[in-house]
């Protein structure tokens, strides 16, 4: 088959060639293709060549771009990975299939509610503030534990750690501190990656990368 070469298509070679180079099998790495900013034209493609994961950062954004590309394709699955406010606790769990955002003990309050109100368990992951950077949000290193015991006994099922890593510097030893802190809490799933560093992240672990700019081009 001839296929002309796409920025989907080398992303997706590039995190086979690096989870083959990890020992890992390349399914064992999400995709989630960041679309913010990005608008239903510059969708599509990615969704007419198979691409399903998303991930978005605004709420209303969200509402305003999905439902819509949602009827045309009803497997897109939907990733939250900005900070949610806890009044849109019940928006993001009626929309998002996946929550990589959950950060502090009163959004574990709100999302509990929204799930139980819903009807509706929505896998979360604990943000960690891996670089002591607070206004990125992400819960302090040493609150992870008591965050993740709020979490389950408010009913949410918290699948693993996420993280952003301080710009500007070599992102592996951060990678492998969340690594360690998810293995030290039994947890086995790790959103890490970005379009800059997806490949060191799948080599120390990385389960979902999150790759925007690298797929979709500069945000404007
Ligand atoms: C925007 C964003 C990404 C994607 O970043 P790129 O550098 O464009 O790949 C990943 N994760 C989060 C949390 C983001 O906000």
């Amino acid at each position: 088959m001839d296929q002309p070469a796409t920025p989907l298509h080398d992303i997706r070679a590039r995190i086979a060639q690096a989870a083959r180079i990890a020992g890992r099998t390349p399914d064992a790495v999400d995709l989630i293709a960041i679309s913010k900013t990005h608008d239903a034209a510059a969708i599509e493609p990615l969704l007419a060549a198979g691409q399903r994961a998303f991930g978005e950062n605004r709420v209303q954004e969200a509402q305003a771009k999905w439902p819509a590309l949602r009827s045309a394709y009803p497997d897109v699955a939907l990733h939250l990975v900005g900070q949610l406010q806890s009044n849109k606790a019940d928006d993001a769990v009626a929309l998002f299939d996946c929550i990589h955002s959950l950060d502090r003990p009163s959004l574990v309050t709100a999302l509990g509610k929204a799930m139980a109100k819903a009807g509706r368990q929505v896998p979360c992951f604990v943000q960690v503030d891996i670089g002591d950077e607070p206004q990125k949000g992400g819960c302090p290193i040493p609150d992870v534990p008591a965050l993740l015991t709020a979490a389950r006994d408010a009913g949410i099922p918290v699948i693993g750690l996420m993280c952003v890593p301080p710009a500007g510097i070599e992102a592996a030893p951060f990678f492998a501190l969340l690594a360690k802190i998810a293995a030290d809490n039994g947890l086995d799933q790790l959103s890490m990656g970005m379009s800059e560093d997806f490949e060191t992240a799948i080599m120390l672990g990385a389960t979902h990368v999150r790759v925007g700019s690298a797929l979709f081009g500069a945000r404007g």
